[in-house]
């Protein structure tokens, strides 16, 4: 498998972790999508406390 430079289109080993031409960093790549993946996260947390939430309220009105 290979990648290419995003920025001078140079083809670069997969596990590279910059361009080897122009010093790309993926690094910084890999970090946009790392926090893209925090959305998620924390959109996943929201939902779990909404169900919490609710769930309380439902046993606060059966109680
Ligand atoms: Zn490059």
């Amino acid at each position: 498998m290979s990648k290419y430079c995003p920025k001078c289109g140079n083809k670069l080993k997969d596990k590279s972790r910059f361009c080897v031409k122009c010093g790309y960093d993926f690094i910084n790549d890999d970090d946009k999508s790392r926090f893209s993946f925090n959305t998620k996260d924390m959109i996943i947390i929201i939902l779990v406390i909404l169900i919490v939430v609710s769930g309380a309220y439902l046993t606060f009105l059966l109680f």
